[in-house]
Formats: structure tokens, sequence, C-alpha cells
């Protein structure tokens, strides 16, 4: 970009292109609010001819949209179409959901990780069956009440379902309006997100309030994307965007570097008696809170003889990692064979079957559960 020193910029060609594109240096200092006035339009054409096919679009009821929201927190697009699927077709509305055990609720969510979403999900079914006689609520302070849901989920349930002009902003979106105003606010602070919320309030269509909310996140799912890797080439608001305008993409969003994670160092203990494995349920509260797991403690405990287990055999047989939010998880894999068959109070024998169905094992400890399935299931077949 050329500063021409006539109060305007002279942006170079872009590839192909037979024509310049000239900005006063006004046009780059406008407010959020003015820079995204014209987004509607384009952005809408482009996601009429370019909207991916997912499932919960396909019906935008209040349930879809908010179940689809609630497992795509955290959680690719293609890592939740068979979820989404599978628990539609077990629970294939409100009152199913909130009548689910939770053994198998839980079951259903095993894999997607964060399972506290899912005993939100319920506890919000619940509250939609007693205080709302099973309909899901319309307005905007009775959905973000729901237990799990926070403002960006509501604000996707009343632009999808409902038609309401609320924004629903997440960490997408933030990076999208970051860049097309050029705006270098750390988007991970409060004030960043309130300033993003309301420029996004100010210029939803009313007659596409669900189809903005879609596209804003389509835009930043699919072309807009994160880690300096955005395809602007492909962008339908190209000329909008201050950050391209100012050829600063690479510089934006501005994020303040995460804390570090705290390390636990572990030992798995996969406890086998004929055929069998122990299984103890975590804490009601806390990281996987309710799952079931095979008993861990820290690596520098010997912790056999307080389970009065005493060992026939036993071997280290591999090592794991798991990473959550703010921990991680390194795991020594210690197979220990046993003739004692009590167990301290509360575990549980599983046999390979149940372990793969009807035991919700978090993907934490999906190294042992391979093991296992080496161990328990091919040797008996
Ligand atoms: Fe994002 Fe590039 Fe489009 Fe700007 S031009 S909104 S940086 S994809």
């Amino acid at each position: 970009m050329i500063n021409t020193g006539t109060g305007g910029f002279f942006l170079a060609p872009l590839k192909d292109q037979a024509f310049y594109v000239i900005m006063t240096e006004i046009s780059l200092r406008r407010s959020p609010v003015e820079s995204l006035a014209q987004l509607p339009l384009p952005l809408l054409e482009w996601f009429r001819d370019n909207a991916r096919s997912l499932p919960w679009r396909a019906e935008p009821t209040p349930y879809h949209v908010w179940l689809s929201e609630i497992m795509l927190q955290q959680t690719r697009v293609a890592a939740v179409l068979p979820y989404y699927q599978r628990f539609l077709a077990e629970c294939p509305d409100i009152a199913d959901l909130a009548a689910l055990p939770e053994d198998r609720l839980m079951k259903l969510w095993q894999g997607l990780g964060y399972y506290s979403r899912a005993r939100n999900l319920q506890k919000a079914a619940r509250l939609i069956m007693e205080q709302h006689a099973g309909l899901f609520p319309s307005d905007y302070a009775s959905i973000r009440a729901l237990p799990g849901v926070g403002d960006y989920t509501a604000g996707a349930i009343c632009s999808i379902a409902f038609g309401k002009p609320v924004p629903a902003v997440d960490g997408n979106v933030l990076r999208v309006v970051a860049r097309l105003t050029g705006d270098s606010g750390d988007i991970t602070t409060l004030q960043m997100k309130r300033q993003v919320t309301q420029a996004v309030a100010s210029v939803i269509p009313l007659h596409a309030t669900g189809a903005f909310t879609q596209a804003l996140m389509e835009l930043g799912a699919t072309v807009c994307l994160p880690n300096g890797a955005p395809l602007c080439e492909r962008c339908p608001v190209q000329n909008l965007c201050a950050a391209r305008l100012q050829n600063r993409v690479d510089q934006l969003p501005v994020k303040a570097p995460k804390k570090t994670r705290r390390v636990e160092e572990l030992t798995v203990w996969l406890i086998l008696f004929q055929q069998k494995v122990a299984l103890r349920r975590r804490p009601a509260k806390g990281l996987l809170a309710g799952l079931w797991e095979f008993p861990n403690e820290p690596a520098d405990r010997s912790p056999l003889s307080g389970w009065n287990i005493p060992p026939q055999a036993e071997e280290i047989v591999g090592h794991a990692k798991h990473i959550f939010t703010h921990i991680e998880w390194h795991m020594t894999l210690h197979q220990v064979e046993t003739a004692e068959e009590e167990l301290p109070s509360g575990w549980v024998w599983a046999t390979w079957d149940e372990l793969s169905h009807r035991y919700a094992i978090p993907n934490a400890f999906d190294r042992a559960v391979g093991f296992l399935n080496k161990k328990l299931n091919n040797e008996v077949e």
C-alpha cells in the first residue's frame, strides 16, 4: 500500500484485477458500526450460495439450534455431526432429553468432552418441562437463564430459531469483526466483547436475523480462519475489510496469551480380574464429574495396598497424554493382575462389553481403552 501524500491511499492492484482501489485515510478510521454497516448484503448473498448443508440448519427449531450450539462449543463440526444425529435419534424432543437416565446421557456424550455441557442440557430440559410446560421459551431473558446457556448461545437461539435481532458473539465472530473493523483491542477482554456485540447488534437485518448470524459464523469457520490463515481472496467482504485494506491481516485479532496449563503426572491403574477391569466413579463435582474412570493417582503414590488389592503380576503397558483447558494429564498405564475380587466401596468390575456400552469413560482414557480392547476383547474371541 502506498501513501499518495494527498490524504489518500493507493492500493496495488490485486492479482488478475484490472482496477485500483482508492480509499481515503478517513475511511480507514471508521467506527466499528460504520465499518460493518455495509456488511449484511454481500455477506447474506455469499451465505445463500455457500452455506454448508448441516443437519441443524434443515429444521432450525429452538431445540435443534440449542442442541447443536451446545455440542459445537469447543468442538469441530465434523466431530459433532455423528453425535448430533445419534442424540436426536434417542432424544427427538425436550421431553425425551429430560427423561433420559443419566448414565445413558453420559454414554451418548462419551467422546465429545466437556461433559458438564450434557448435564446442563438435561437440567435445562427439565426446567423447560417444569417451568415452561415443555415449550422452549422465546424471550432472551428466559433463554439466557437456562443452565449452560451463555450470551452467545442465547443470541444464536433468539436470532436463528425465533428471528429476533440478538447478536451471537463467540471467538469466531470476535476475530472476524476485529479484522473487518481493524480493531486492535484484545478480543479476550469483556470490553472488546461488549463493543463487538454492540456493533453487530446495530447491523443485524431484521428480515434475516438467523441467516445473518449463521453467515457471520460461517465466514469465520470457512474463510476468515484463525491463526493468520484467512482466505481473503475468497472473502465476500474483502473490500470492506480494514485489516486487508491496511495490510494488517496477520496482526489481527489481538489476543492475550493463554496461561500455561498445570501438568499432572498420574498413574492409571488397569486392575484386571478374570477378563474384567476395575472402574470407579469420579467425584460428583469438578473435572469430568460423575464419569467412570480407571483408578488413577499421582505418580508418586503406591495405592494398591490401601485399596487392598494384592497384585499377582504388574507391568507398565503404555503412556498417554490428555490436554484439558487448564490442565494436562501425563499418564503412565500400569496393568495389575489380581486374584482378589473384592473392590473398594463404589468400584465395579466391568467386562469389555460393559466398558463399551454401559459405562461412560472420558476420552482422556482412550489409550487405556485401546489397550483393554486388545486385552479383554480380542483375547476372549
Ligand atoms: Fe477476514 Fe480476509 Fe475477509 Fe478480512 S478480507 S474478513 S481478514 S477473510
